[in-house]
């Protein structure tokens, strides 16, 4: 019997340019040690890059997809000189924004992005219909279980895995050609006063905590058939050092790539490292649109204490 695969994605969100830190240096040496680890270690990555970063950078950000990984437009709308919350912009705006974001990403990088992140994971029901409107294919725009309501984040309900997204509701997945490949969280545990579901993102906490994480997560998808695509995904920032051997988050991403290694064997699971791109090309090939009219249905079996056969 052949054995059940993880798709494995290293994210970045590479924004070291922004006005909050605006250390170009930093942001590649971030940059720089984290692909240098991936390849290290036969991962790969996904590089979500803000204009600036991209602009400040391009060699370095270009020579990327030779190495195997993949890049794609972060956005940050501050940075862009428009609200920094894209989640409370009507459509219009958010147009305009994306818009003028890929051009400039676009100048630097010599090609167009097809995979995008939104800053804050702030988005609302126009969201995904501006990214497919403007050729984004995939990406990773929501956040499940978080309820951020103070940056316009607000993703309770949404389906914790890969999804093709929906034009109307957010929270529900669809027929649109924008797939959705969310950040590995466990609902289970909330930090940041309950506001914000625990994730792999490497500088949350430390390896030991992340491996818990990790092993719900591949232990709950390891069986579940609903689940054709399995991925685990780990997030960070380049605002981190990642080239300098004593750097704490730089010894949590090593013990966090072990110890998602060892899970995966010790439950008897295949590890194939891809990006965010190539995770997406094999769940187009093996899994069809969804029309959520058909899946939407009120459970009224409770109705007059009914019985359920
Ligand atoms: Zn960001």
């Amino acid at each position: 019997m052949s054995k059940t695969k993880f798709w494995i994605n290293w994210s970045i969100d590479c924004e070291a340019t922004q006005h909050s830190v605006n250390d170009a240096g930093l942001g590649l040496k971030g940059a720089r040690g984290y692909a240098d680890i991936l390849d290290a270690n036969g991962m790969k990555g996904t590089f979500f890059i803000i204009p600036k970063d991209a602009e400040s950078n391009p060699d370095f950000y270009r020579s990327l997809t030779g190495r195997g990984h993949e890049t794609g437009l972060h956005l940050h709308p501050g940075d862009e000189g428009y609200f920094e919350f894209a989640g409370v912009m009507g459509p219009e705006e958010q147009h305009e924004l994306v818009s003028v974001a890929k051009d400039r990403w676009s100048q630097a990088m010599g090609f167009e992005p097809v995979c995008f992140c939104m800053g804050y994971a702030s988005a609302n029901d126009y969201t995904y219909g501006v990214l497919e409107d403007l050729g984004f294919r995939h990406g990773q725009v929501g956040l499940p279980g978080r309820r951020l309501p103070e940056t316009a984040s607000v993703w309770e309900g949404e389906p914790l895995y890969i999804h093709y997204t929906n034009r109307y509701n957010r929270l529900l997945p669809g027929d649109m050609d924008f797939v959705d490949v969310p950040h590995t969280v466990d609902i289970e545990s909330y930090m940041w006063g309950g506001k914000h579901p625990q994730d792999l993102r490497v500088e949350l906490v430390d390896a030991k905590n992340h491996w818990y994480t990790a092993y719900k997560s591949v232990m709950r998808q390891k069986d579940d058939e609903t689940i054709p695509v399995k991925v685990i995904r780990g997030v960070t920032h380049n605002t981190f050092d990642y080239t300098d051997p004593d750097n704490f988050r730089r010894q949590t991403l090593l013990g966090m790539i072990d110890g998602i290694k060892n899970i995966l064997e010790d439950a008897d699971c295949e590890c194939i490292p891809a990006t965010v791109g190539t995770i997406v090309e094999k769940f187009r090939e093996t899994v069809p649109k969804i029309d959520a009219k058909k899946l939407l249905k009120l459970d009224r079996r409770g109705y007059q204490g009914k019985k359920t056969v």
